[in-house]
């Protein structure tokens, strides 16, 4: 059996403690942004209060500080990730910059009526680049299908793949219904017609362990505050290949080798694409919140929270007039759902009122609220600091807001 300190990991989020509007704290909204253990505040306050430098020009000892602490977070996540080489972990300001990084690359690598795939599963941020990137480039944009249960249709993707194809970016989870979607087989079929596969795990990082030599993937993204970091700050992993054909993204301090007003020649791998001073803090601060999830260990944290989500589903449903969307076997503990005649906003706002914190609206993936034909849904999604009590106080506001509001 497994062993899992609930009470003592909460002990671990001051945050858990703090009241709102006079109930204790329920946070529901661990999809959007995840709560930060003592063990990162503390590295975040260690920095500012001891070696607080820029990093790689210094010749001075809190410079050098400074410096082997980022690389050796670095080396953290490269470890993590399971990736060959250091190089290949390149510092960004979170999964939005990452895809950024990449569609901008791209746009000198596609030719007009080449074919680009995206999954109908996507947020935002997985769309809109590469929009801009056919626009640019005339290249072609699909998209794979989904069902009623919110997966993807893989026989669709199956057909949408041509020697046209150049490039796929699918989520590995889905962060408004929780899916996860079948990335190995999506990665070994487009590599059979040679295409390039990002895969967005920004939603995944919290639940699952990506291991991307396994995988064969050829860029993985991830923000550090979804998994218990700080804000502003992620990584991109890309194949050393890919990486050397790409151009630099921005242009600036660090990422060159030499310059004249004649020619600019520029850094190695990754400094060829960490312009300017990055998020030192957040970046150290990243490696030692790998280090505290790794500690818990993902193994038990995703026994634990599919606990949750089986509980917190099965209670839902007990509720009158309770659509669920996104009900695939393969999910993260992401509850999306809707009481019929009631605004998502409305259940939101009393929810909040009785301190428990969830999200509503669109989620940032239009695509699949207009699918479903609903304009939003209210989206609960826990993480391992969660407990059933609280989802005993969620259920009760749930059904006091159904009664308040009909
Ligand atoms: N992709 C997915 C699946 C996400 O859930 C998010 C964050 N909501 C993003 C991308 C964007 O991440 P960030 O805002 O940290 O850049």
């Amino acid at each position: 059996a497994l062993q899992y300190s609930i009470e003592k990991i909460r002990e671990d989020f001051p945050i858990l403690k703090r009241e709102v509007n006079g109930y204790p704290l329920v946070y529901f909204d661990n999809a959007a942004t995840s709560q930060t253990p003592q063990q990162v505040i503390d590295v975040i306050a260690d920095y500012y209060a001891n070696y607080n430098a820029n990093i790689h020009r210094g010749v001075h000892a809190l410079s050098q500080e400074a410096t082997d602490k980022y690389e050796e977070a670095r080396h953290i996540i490269q470890q993590h990730f399971n990736i060959e080489k250091s190089h290949e972990v390149i510092f960004t300001s979170g999964t939005t910059h990452g895809i950024n990084l990449v569609s901008n690359g791209f746009a000198s690598l596609l030719e007009n009526g080449d074919e680009i795939i995206v999954s109908a599963l996507e947020h935002h941020s997985n769309i809109v680049p590469w929009q801009i990137l056919a626009e640019k480039t005339g290249a072609v944009l699909k998209v794979i299908p989904m069902n009623q249960e919110g997966e993807l249709i893989y026989s669709a993707f199956e057909e949408l793949l041509s020697e046209k194809t150049k490039l796929v970016f699918v989520n590995h989870v889905s962060n408004a219904l929780g899916t996860v979607n079948p990335i190995k087989k999506i990665i070994d079929k487009a590599h059979q017609y040679n295409a390039a596969v990002l895969v967005d795990g920004a939603q995944a990082a919290p639940h699952i362990k990506a291991d991307v030599k396994a995988l064969d993937v050829d860029f993985y993204v991830v923000s550090a505050h979804k998994m218990c970091g700080p804000t502003g700050v992620g990584m991109l992993y890309g194949k050393e290949e890919w990486l050397n054909k790409l151009p630099p993204y921005q242009g600036g301090g660090e990422m060159i080798a030499t310059v004249t007003f004649e020619k600019t020649t520029y850094a190695e791998l990754p400094h060829k694409f960490e312009a300017g001073t990055p998020n030192i803090c957040g970046g150290i601060a990243f490696g030692a919140a790998i280090n505290y999830m790794n500690n818990l260990g993902f193994d038990k944290i995703a026994a634990y929270e599919e606990e949750l989500l089986h509980y917190g589903t099965e209670k839902l449903l007990e509720i009158d007039g309770m659509e669920i969307y996104g009900v695939s076997k393969e999910k993260t503990a992401v509850i999306s759902f809707n009481i019929k005649g009631l605004h998502p906003y409305d259940i939101g706002t009393i929810l909040d009122k009785l301190g428990i914190a969830v999200r509503t609206g669109h989620h940032c993936a239009q695509p699949i609220m207009d699918f479903y034909k609903i304009p939003g849904t209210v989206r609960a999604s826990f993480s391992f600091y969660n407990t059933k009590e609280e989802i005993d106080a969620f259920i009760k506001a749930v059904i006091k807001a159904k009664t308040m509001l009909s």
